[in-house]
Order: C-alpha cells, then structure tokens, then sequence
C-alpha cells in the first residue's frame, strides 16, 4: 500500500498509481544504474550471501565447499595485497600475447585466450544441437566487439561514444605500460577492427529467429570461410572432444573475419588481444584499473556514479565464478520446502489455465492447437536449485591470488562446457544459480526454471492474499510458460527440436498479432530521443501479454474454490489487488544513460512499459478499475496473440 499513488488517475497511468510513491521515496543509490524491487531483493540475498561468506572465509577448514568460496571471497576482499601485486599476475599472458611471431600462430593464441574466457574475435562452445536437442553440438559464432551492440560502432550519433571508447583503451593500455602516443595509435585501430567485426555481425533481431543461426557444417567448410585461421589447430588446443559437424552460426561473420584478419597489421591484432585481455581482468586488478574500467563500462555507459563497495563485487564474483559451491549453502539457509512445494503447485494451476487458453483460441486450427498442447505437455518444471551441484573440487583456490583464482574457476567452467561436444544434454543444469532474482524458459530443453532467489517478497509471500502472490509469481509463471510460444520459442518443439508444427495459415495469423504488439511497444520513449525497439521486445512483451492473462484465469478459479479471499482489503477487490501486484513487481527508477543502453541491447522493455503496455491490453485490467476507451491504459485495440 505504500507504493501507491492515489493522486493519480489508474486508467491513465497505472505504473504511476501502483508505484508513484515508491518512486519518490526510492532514489536511485549512486552505485547503481537503476534501482528497481529487484534490486531490493538481490540486495536482500545479497546480504545472506556476504554472511555466508564471511563465514567460510573464517572457517576454510570446515569443509571443502567452506575452502573454494571463503578462500575466494578472502583473496577477492584482500584490497592491500592485490595494490601490491599490481598487474603482475596478468603480465605473462600480456607477454604471450607480445611475443607472437606471425599471423600463423594466432590461433593458437586466440584458442588459449577463449580457454580462459577472454572474448576474442569469436565464441566457441558447446549447446543443444537444434535438430536433436538430446545431444550437444559444438557451435561457434560472432563476438569479439567491446561496446554493447553493433550500432555503437556503426550509427553517426554515437561518435561522442566511440571516442569515449578509444580514450578508455588508450588508458587501459597505458596502465599496462604502452606510452600515450603508441596508446592512442593501438586504441583507434581496436576500434577500426571491431567495426569490421561489428559490420560483419548479425543484429540482435536478426539473431532472435533461430533459423537465421542455424547453418551446419564440417571444419573444412568453417575453414573454407576463413582460410586464414588454423581452425584445426585451434580445436586441437581447446581440447575439445572429436566432432564432424559444428553449427556456424553466422557465416558472413566468418567470412568478413578473414578479411579483417587480412587487413590488420600482426601489431594490431596483439593489441587487440592485449585489450580485450586486460579489459577481462580489469576488476581484479589494482584500484587504477578498476577505476578506469568503471568509469567507462558503468559511469559512461549506465549513469552509475560510485563503484559498488568491495564485499559486493567481491560477493558476487564468487557468485558468478562459483555460483554452485555458494548456491548449495544459500539454498540451506534461505529456502525452504515450503516455499518449493508452493510453488509447484501454482506452475500447476497456471499449466491448467494455459491449457484451456490455447483451448479457446478462436484464430488457431485445430491441428497447430494439438501441437501447441503437446509441447506444453512436455514443458518440465525446475525449481529452486539443481538436482546434483556443479563439483569444483578439482579447481585450486589459493588466498592471495585472486587473478588466478578467477582464471581457474573460468577454466573449469569453460573445460566443462567444450567436454559436452557430443555428450547427451543434461537437462537437470541450471543456467542461473540459486541466489539469482530471475527466472528463465529454455527452448532447446522445453523447460521453465525458477531459482529459489526468485521465490520471496514482493514475488512471492507465504502469508500474502493470494491475489497479490497470483499477480506476482503468477504472472512470472505464465510469462516463462509463455516463452515457449513466443516468437522465437514457437520454432521449437515439445522435444526442444527446431520444427515447424504450424499451419502456414497459423503462422501468418500469429505474426499478424505479434506485429501489433511490435508497434504497441515501438512506441513507448523510456528518456527522451530513444523509443523501445518492438521487434528486439517481442519475445519478452508477447511473454507478459499472455502470462499476466494465464495468471488472471488461475485467480479467477481461486475466488471460485475460496482459496483467494473474495473480500476487499485495503478497499480493493481481489481483481485489483491482482494487478496491483502484477504491477509492483515492475517499480524502478532508472538512470537516462541505462535506459538509453537497454533499449538497444535488452529484450526486456523498461518496467514502466512492462506494466503499462501489458494492462492497457487487458479487458479485464479496465473492468476492474473502470476504465474506458479513450483513457490511456486502454488500448483502442487490444493486442494478443495467446
Ligand atoms: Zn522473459
């Protein structure tokens, strides 16, 4: 009830009246680039994490699990010890990459880079293969750029920016010891050859249909491509597993690659890799290059105005590097059955509801409505944390030597990727570890995960009305159902198959109604001079426009059997308070800079737009708050494709 602002009018701009108030007295903190209910609950975790932490920090002879993450956390806090090692922990790898001779040695390098994570001209790794999604397939694809999106490289307005860039790699590359003017040379032609590689790149709609990246092929086809990088050479360093075929995921990239290798001086080419190499490291270096680095990938690029304190960054860097190890005590201190078991039993209400929604579709054929109910049939449910947790017992972690304690961890990560190459998918893997606050769909394995950092106010109270948990949770719940059948989870099967099991008639229907949710969202201007980009949100708007509706129909058969309570409280219906907590999941203030970034490189849409674009397509938004056509939160025609 506090967020609310009832000075506003609901029917004009239901995000103000849900969250005006939180608004005002939530300020963006200096560290951040927005600050969002999010953001309040990661802090939350985050505040278990740093105790657990501590904790085994003091206590590494307890257990292996208490030795990995508290002699971790240790080296990552030892402020003092990393001024004095200063970057010498990185200088052999800086030097490797110096000492080249020629262009023939290249891959090699590039393959040692990539083995310990520093993302150089391209990515290689193993993932579901698409047409038989139990077998994983080795897959290789575009990268390489520093900026965010393609478009920094390549759109007139951001030369502001690009010059940003290239005096940030000049300094970077002074703190590693190259004179200012050397610097300032290497700089600007990093920045011409990541245009060549951003140019050559496919954009971030263009890769949201999967059948634009799925390209088959064996290694003298890749090497056909690019027939100046020893490829066979490359794979034979990363060690991975045999294979005949690989996925190429954009071809022109590959074949723009060689040119640009080509093109470049060897010179060029080392300063590039001693770039990227450096930049990867950065936040575990000494305050000078952590400062540098903030100043450009944060301050620059997000508005933030403080780096986060260490315990922070220190908590969730063990988080990201040993995110199983750290998850498996959250989990034991924070989670419990309760909460898991709840929670299966919502995703069942709302499979029902989904099951009755595609039921009803008047604009679908009977033969794509089989299909449809065949794959959510299949979906599996994952909750909370993974069967069996990621063993990182054969990774060293040595207090003092956080550089190499990072590289390890990487390593191990990255070994066990490229270890799947034609192994059987594990589907039991979580993608996100346990503390996260978000929850995700994966198409190749036909299944909806929920990490236990999710499952907590506001998303989920176990003493909360019901109607609020259905507008929060509920809502998740059909949103990631949701993404099954999105415009780019449609394409898969219930198996987790690339196939088209749509009628030609269907799909043009379904793209009739995904284009109005398109330009409904292209629209909406977040900060003055950017507008959401409709297409790259399609997935994430199309995932909210149903799911908010499946959540409503699990509601609705809750006031039905009397498990929601029918009553009003706090002077609204059960239908109000559902959408009041559907919206209050979404209050954020955001930084002008953020928002300008997001837009051009997150499918999500701002949270604003999240809540309005969603309800003003709702009838059953307008019946409860009595809005008519005409106002704002009611679109004159309604989108909606499930
Ligand atoms: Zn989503």
């Amino acid at each position: 009830m506090k967020a609310v602002d009832k000075s506003v009018d609901p029917c004009k701009d239901f995000f103000q009246y849900a969250c005006g108030s939180w608004v005002k007295v939530n300020p963006i903190p200096p560290q951040y680039p927005r600050w969002s209910r999010f953001n309040e609950l990661q802090d939350r975790n985050d505040d278990i994490l740093r105790q657990i932490l501590e904790d085994s920090a003091r206590n590494q002879n307890r257990s292996a699990i208490d030795q990995e993450i508290g002699a971790f956390y240790q080296s990552c806090m030892d402020e003092t010890g990393i001024e004095k090692t200063g970057y010498t922990s990185i200088k052999p790898g800086l030097e490797k990459i110096r000492s080249l001779k020629d262009k023939a040695a290249l891959a090699e390098e590039v393959a040692r880079l990539h083995n310990e994570g520093i993302s150089v001209f391209f990515r290689f790794g193993a993932g579901p293969d698409p047409d038989k999604s139990t077998v994983n397939l080795a897959n290789i694809s575009q990268g390489g750029i520093g900026l965010p999106d393609r478009s920094y490289y390549l759109q007139p307005k951001d030369e502001a920016m690009r010059a940003k860039y290239v005096a940030h790699i000049s300094r970077m590359l002074q703190l590693i010891g190259e004179a200012p003017a050397d610097a300032d040379g290497q700089a600007k032609a990093i920045l011409e050859l990541e245009t060549t590689l951003a140019k050559a790149s496919l954009d971030r709609v263009a890769i949201r249909d999967p059948k634009n990246t799925h390209h088959k092929m064996t290694v003298a086809q890749l090497e056909a491509l690019t027939p100046d990088f020893n490829f066979k050479q490359y794979f034979a360093v990363r060690g991975t597993p045999a294979f005949e075929n690989l996925n190429v995921a954009e071809p022109d990239f590959f074949k723009s690659l060689n040119a640009a290798l080509q093109a470049a001086s060897l010179h060029d080419l080392q300063s590039y890799m001693a770039w990227h190499y450096v930049s990867a490291n950065a936040a575990l270096l000494p305050k000078a290059f952590v400062a540098e680095n903030f100043d450009f990938y944060s301050r620059t690029l997000t508005g933030a105005q403080e780096l986060q304190p260490r315990w922070k960054r220190c908590t969730e860097r063990v988080d990201e590097r040993l995110g199983e190890a750290l998850g498996q005590k959250y989990v034991e201190k924070a989670f419990g059955r309760q909460a898991k078991e709840k929670t299966q039993q919502l995703v069942g209400l709302i499979e029902k509801q989904m099951a009755v929604d595609i039921d009803s579709l008047t604009w679908m054929s009977g033969a794509t409505k089989e299909q449809a109910l065949a794959k959510l049939k299949g979906v599996t449910n994952k909750i909370g944390y993974p069967e069996k947790w990621r063993d990182y017992s054969s990774v060293t972690v040595k207090e003092g030597d956080l550089v190499g304690d990072d590289q390890r961890a990487r390593e191990y990560e990255i070994k066990r990727n490229l270890g799947k190459v034609g192994k059987a998918v594990d589907r039991s893997e979580f993608n996100m570890t346990p503390p996260t606050v978000n929850a995700y769909y994966n198409p190749l394995q036909n299944n909806i995960n929920f990490p236990a950092g999710i499952l907590q106010p506001p998303f989920y109270t176990n003493t909360a009305d019901m109607a609020v948990n259905f507008g929060g949770v509920g809502a998740v719940i059909g949103h990631e159902l949701t993404h099954g059948f999105d415009d780019q989870g449609r394409n898969f099967d219930a198996d987790g198959n690339l196939r088209d099991w749509w009628t030609k008639e269907d799909t043009d229907e379904f793209k009739k109604r995904a284009d109005c949710l398109a330009e409904e969202y292209s629209g909406f201007s977040p900060v003055e001079g950017a507008n959401v980009n409709g297409r790259l949100t399609l997935g994430e708007n199309g995932a909210d426009n149903a799911g908010i509706r499946l959540a409503y129909m699990a509601l609705l058969g809750g006031l039905e059997n009397g498990s929601v309570n029918r009553e009003k409280l706090d002077g609204y219906t059960p239908q109000q308070r559902f959408f009041l907590g559907f919206a209050q999941i979404w209050c954020s203030n955001e930084r002008p800079e953020s928002a300008r970034n997001r837009v051009r490189t997150d499918p999500h849409s701002p949270g604003q737009f999240r809540v309005i674009g969603t309800l003003r397509n709702q009838p059953e938004f307008a019946q409860a708050f009595g809005c008519s056509v005409g106002q704002a939160m009611v679109a004159a025609q309604g989108c909606r494709v499930w």
